[in-house]
């Protein structure tokens, strides 16, 4: 699982998001429940959180890392 950071577009709520695939695949925009918003609004996927050094890398970075690997 890796910890990714969303902002909701709508509220601006910044949240953390555990998903076990890689969501740079899908793009910077998720559609998601917010709790704050209360319904389903975009969100931008910020970056993620490295599993072992828990540093946080920017979105920008996660996707140079993709495309470094192929
Ligand atoms: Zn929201």
């Amino acid at each position: 699982m890796t910890k990714w950071l969303i902002k909701c577009d709508r509220c601006g709520t910044e949240s953390v998001f555990n998903a076990g695939y890689d969501l740079t695949n899908l793009g910077s925009k998720l559609y998601l429940y917010c709790e704050k918003c209360k319904r389903n609004t975009e969100h931008t996927v910020l970056g993620y959180y490295d599993d072992d050094t828990n540093e946080f890398i920017p979105f920008e970075k996660a996707l140079s890392f993709r495309y470094k690997s192929l």
